[in-house]
């Protein structure tokens, strides 16, 4: 296996957040009643005429720009010309030659350094309707007594993005995937939801020859819908490919299944069989020519992403501590913490363990009144601290009232307490001077009681100790 080096490049689809459809004004809305949200143009009646969706337009290019990619000045909808019972025009209309969005490269954050990961295209097109098969055991269509078809789904836009085969293992396109999504959900563009089809991949594996030139044949796994998939897919594809090139069969380039049961995969056609489907020009619509003063304008108002911010909060904390808070959504309050002048470490820990632990709503959270717990939390008690999180994110929220039960850790104050106690327990004295220190932790308590708390038992600990001793 260790001379082997996967090349892997994915196929990811996102549906839009707009309001309505790619080519008509038909609402959309996950889970709506079965074909409720339909007319002429996404039912292809003869003579419907599509009109491109701006919005559409405009998520794709603010994509395309977070991906690095190059606006097309002059874009053009394609025809992509198959049958199929949930595709009622007999073509998808999608971008071919001229796309919108193109020659991206992406910096994948990694542990030792980024890596470029190039971006193809980034184009629109719209989605299929939704076959149904019912009756029968499985769900699919094999074995199924009838199949229906919800038109609500079909006209849906889609993003595709096409990367270069520029991963090299399971791993790295696992997370490039979840950056990718994360990069999409924060722009607004899209929920891209596995679990509920708003994001699909197809992934593209072969296998080469540690130092070897050029790929080798690659088969294509077609649309994953779990993180966890993906990854066992791709595990499953290099694993297969190995043995064969060992074995010194052929392979074939070829479109997969995989079979989750079984943790393999199966052939779903060859490359013999491989569709033809005679793109041209959609004569329907106009090519899309989105202004200058426009993608300047998308430009200038992307958020600081995913990528860039892992990046600037590994120099504090660390890159895996740097992961952790960007892909939780927890690093905008580790900012705004840090801002307040807690340090980088303290805040980072106060995040994801204590704050976390709480349940509070981290985007509500008085973050300049926190830090002042946070910096002065050496001078705390643990649940005095524990309380002020608890309530950090209540509308109002101030430090001060639990400030004002700052633990007591001056000496002055705290001796004379420290004598009384020791007049009081001449027994105990006696006990710990013969060598049983175990009745110290009594005494530590004791002082405790007398100031109802708020002694610092670190510095309790070390003045009995210091006192007994002379
Ligand atoms: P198609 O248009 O037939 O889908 P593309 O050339 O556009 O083919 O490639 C589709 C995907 O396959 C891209 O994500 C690309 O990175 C990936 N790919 C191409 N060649 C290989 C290969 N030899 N091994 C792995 N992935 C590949
Ligand atoms: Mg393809
Ligand atoms: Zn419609």
């Amino acid at each position: 296996m260790a001379d082997w080096e996967p090349v892997v490049g994915l196929e990811v689809h996102a549906h839009l957040k707009t309001r309505t459809k790619m080519f008509c004004r038909c609402e959309l809305e996950y889970g709506a009643a079965e074909n409720t949200h339909t007319c002429p143009v996404c039912l292809a009646h003869p003579g419907a005429l599509p009109v491109a969706n701006e919005r559409a337009i405009e998520y794709t290019v603010k994509l395309g720009l977070a991906l690095g990619c190059e606006i097309a000045a002059h874009a053009v909808f394609a025809r992509k010309n198959y049958f199929y019972p949930d595709l009622p025009k007999g073509y998808q209309i999608s971008q071919y030659e001229a796309p919108l969005c193109g020659h991206g490269s992406f910096a994948l954050p990694r542990a030792d350094g980024d890596h470029a990961i190039g971006i193809v295209r980034a184009h629109l097109e719209e989605d299929a309707a939704k076959t149904v098969h019912a009756g029968g055991a499985t769900g699919r269509s094999v074995g199924a007594d009838y199949s229906l078809v919800d038109f609500n789904r079909g006209g849906t836009p889609l993003l595709e993005i096409v990367t270069e085969p520029d991963l090299r293992s399971a791993e790295e396109a696992m997370w490039f995937l979840r950056l990718l999504r994360q990069t999409i959900v924060e722009l607004g563009i899209s929920d891209a939801e596995m679990e509920k089809g708003t994001l699909r991949a197809d992934v593209n594996v072969s296998v080469r020859k540690r130092g070897e030139e050029g790929y080798r044949p690659r088969w294509e796994i077609k649309n994953m819908n779990s993180f966890t998939f993906v990854g066992r897919a791709i595990e499953a594809a290099i694993r297969q490919q190995v043995a064969a090139h060992e074995a010194g069969d052929e392979v074939e380039q070829s479109t997969y299944d995989y079979d989750a049961d079984t943790d393999r995969l199966t052939v779903h056609r060859s490359k013999e069989e491989a569709d033809d489907y005679r793109y041209f020009p959609e004569p329907d619509l106009v090519p899309v020519e989105p202004p200058p003063e426009l993608v300047e304008r998308l430009r200038s108002g992307l958020p600081e992403l995913p990528a860039l911010r892992i990046r600037r909060i590994e120099q504090a904390v660390g890159f895996e501590s740097a992961v952790e808070l960007v892909t939780t959504d927890r690093d905008d309050l580790y900012d705004r913490l840090v801002a307040a002048g807690v340090e980088p470490r303290v805040a980072y820990n106060a995040v994801m363990n204590e704050i976390a632990a709480a349940g509070v709503d981290f985007g509500a959270v008085v973050a300049t009144e926190l830090a002042k717990i946070l910096v002065a939390r050496d001078r705390l008690t643990r649940p005095i601290i524990a309380q002020a999180i608890s309530v950090s994110a209540d509308p109002g929220f101030t430090a001060e009232p639990f400030l004002e039960q700052e633990a007591v850790s001056d000496e002055a104050a705290l001796e004379p307490v420290i004598d009384a106690v020791l007049a009081a327990n001449p027994e105990q004295v006696e006990t710990y001077r013969g060598g049983k220190e175990g009745v110290l932790g009594y005494l530590v308590g004791q002082v405790m009681r007398e100031t109802q708390g708020k002694a610092d038992p670190k510095t309790v600990n070390r003045l009995l100790r210091e006192r007994l001793r002379g």
